[in-house]
């Protein structure tokens, strides 16, 4: 039953693949780390998605895939990295720098790091509306609309977020 399943949604992301091909190709893993992002997350080599969700309809699927391709596709990890590392290096500078350097520095510091941290987190959010509007171009904004909807009814979780996408998805123009 759980490889009929999987074999849909790798069938599903070979489409999407020979449509738009990336140099390596990433794979599925069904995990529940997947949860930290509701539905689905890339991790560039990897599509994580929700164990819950492993039997969705193919309009579901799509929006996932899709979504979550955008993301490789379009190298979006480097982002998430830059502000990971940004994040770690302004928290580490507000708790220790103190001790080594003078106020002036210190402070500065603060500023140059939160500037950075500020820019790679609106980066993470352009990248979100990019790997939507590639899948959109890919599957059509009708898919993406039904699609996050049945996600969220299956989740349980029509935040505002979510809303704010169906909006997004209903009022798109294709
Ligand atoms: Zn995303």
């Amino acid at each position: 039953m759980i490889s009929k399943d999987k074999a849909k949604w790798k069938e599903d992301l070979n489409e999407i693949y020979k449509e738009k091909p990336v140099i390596v190709r990433p794979r599925i893993v069904f995990t529940q780390l997947a949860r930290l992002w509701k539905g689905g997350a890339s991790l560039h080599f990897f599509i994580l998605i929700n164990p819950a969700l492993k039997d969705a309809v193919p309009e579901a699927r799509y929006y996932l895939l899709a979504h979550e391709y955008g993301h490789v596709y379009k190298c979006h990890i480097l982002h998430g990295i830059k502000m990971l590392i940004s994040f770690w290096a302004f928290f580490l500078w507000l708790g220790a720098a103190f001790q080594y350097v003078s106020v002036h520095w210190y402070l500065l510091g603060l500023f140059v790091l939160g500037s950075l941290l500020y820019y790679f987190n609106k980066k993470v959010n352009i990248a979100e509306d990019e790997a939507d509007e590639f899948a959109i171009k890919l599957k059509g904004s009708k898919v993406m609309y039904n699609g996050c909807s049945w996600v969220g009814e299956k989740l349980n979780d029509i935040n505002d977020a979510r809303k704010k996408k169906l909006i997004k998805y209903k009022n798109y123009k294709d």
